[in-house]
């Protein structure tokens, strides 16, 4: 795959006009931070904050535009505005290496009605990446691909934190084999979060039992999942892993606004695709300016473990497609496989129970499209401004 060269970009976005001043975005210095790796392509496009929230069609004009080229595969354009005074500081701690900058527009007032906040700014302050793993409904195997996605980027030697978000039905304790664990507590106001093969946990189902459901309001839920985001030990993190509450409604717009989002992957399958809930979805995310990742399509083949054959149960390659024409990445299928589902009933994750196994492969090949994909919005978040003479 030849790289796509920033020339052809900029010539590209060339063409997209800004609405108010009548001139096109590389002009009028709006791009910054251009990157380009294999294919996919990244980078912002710098708007006043109060014109933020007036400019998603711009937005899209711009990725478009750029999608157009050969040779690219994907292409994130973020809205940035500029901090206000006085706004940086809180950052200057970090080491990581990466961009600190995963509020990309929650600090930066970017008109969402939830702008620079102190006690935003300073949530999950050494967390470089923070990647939400969502879906349209529930039991399309959302919980189950982010425990092997967090345990996928463990084995890629990243350091990695689950934060199980999914208040409703949290299962990310007895998927990963530590239900009952108890987080503890040194100072009895912060909690450490609890190990799982080597994963950073935290899920609410920790801290309410399993058999007593809780009725949850939405502000009720909210304000837990942020006092719980608050109040654990993450230490440093690569990235920590989301497991969103399914579906789309208020609580999980809220939490796509309270949680500093680096980006979204969508898990869906075929029949989900089919009921246009993935795309609900994905549509959620846009709304508030978190770049969605890409689709997973879970459950997509099977294997027959006894003949060999191969069947399309719920149909097959929808996600494909639908991405296309959503104009998101497609980031790979996960076989509907008995493996996957007798290792997460037993606490062990294929991605750490067999890392040899095609399951624990397809996991492995998905972090790294998604990690990649996440290096490139990051630099092109913290990237140079484009100069053009
Ligand atoms: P959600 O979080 O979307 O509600 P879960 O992750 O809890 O869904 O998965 C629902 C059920 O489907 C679980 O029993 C899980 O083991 C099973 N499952 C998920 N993905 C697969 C897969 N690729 N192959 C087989 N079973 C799967």
């Amino acid at each position: 795959m030849s790289e796509v060269k920033e020339q052809e970009i900029l010539s590209a976005l060339r063409k997209v006009i800004d609405p108010d001043r009548g001139q096109d975005i590389v002009s009028l210095g709006m791009i910054s931070g251009l990157a380009t790796k294999g294919g996919h392509v990244a980078f912002a496009i710098e708007v006043d904050a109060e014109r933020g929230p007036r400019l998603e069609p711009l937005r899209k004009a711009a990725e478009e535009a750029v999608m157009k080229l050969a040779d690219v595969l994907t292409v994130s354009a973020v809205l940035t505005a500029e901090r206000a005074p006085g706004q940086a500081q809180g950052h200057g701690h970090h080491d990581h290496g990466h961009s600190h900058d995963h509020g990309h527009g929650h600090g930066h007032g970017h008109g969402h009605g939830h702008g620079p906040k102190a006690a935003e700014q300073k949530l999950l302050p050494e967390v470089s990446t923070v990647i939400a793993v969502a879906s349209g409904k529930g039991g399309v195997g959302k919980s189950t691909t982010a425990a092997n996605l967090a345990l996928a980027f463990k084995a890629m030697g990243l350091t990695v934190g689950m934060f199980d978000a999914d208040v409703f039905g949290p299962s990310q304790p007895r998927l990963l084999g530590v239900a009952g664990a108890q987080p503890t507590s040194l100072d009895g106001q912060s909690m450490d979060p609890v190990d799982a093969w080597g994963l950073k946990v935290m899920s609410i189902g920790f801290l309410v039992p399993e058999d007593s459901p809780v009725v949850w309001r939405g502000p009720m839920v909210m304000g837990a999942l942020e006092q719980l985001l608050r109040d654990v030990n993450w230490g440093k993190l690569d990235v920590l892993v989301v497991d969103m509450p399914p579906g789309t409604g208020d609580t999980q717009l809220t939490m796509t606004q309270k949680v500093p989002l680096t980006g979204a992957v969508i898990v869906s399958t075929p029949q989900d695709i089919a009921l246009l809930d993935a795309r609900k979805g994905l549509n959620m995310f846009r709304q508030v300016n978190v770049p969605v990742l890409g689709i997973i399509e879970n459950m997509s083949t099977y294997h027959c473990p006894k003949c060999g054959h191969e069947a399309h149960i719920f149909g097959h390659g929808g996600a494909r497609m639908e991405a296309a024409r959503l104009s998101a990445d497609f980031l790979g299928e996960l076989p509907l496989d008995i493996d996957i589902r007798t290792t997460s009933d037993d606490g062990k994750p294929v991605v750490a129970s067999r890392p040899d196994s095609p399951a624990a492969k397809a996991y492995m090949a998905i972090a790294a499209k998604v990690w990649d994909k996440v290096q490139v919005l990051q630099a092109a978040k913290k990237g140079p401004k484009i100069v053009m003479q």
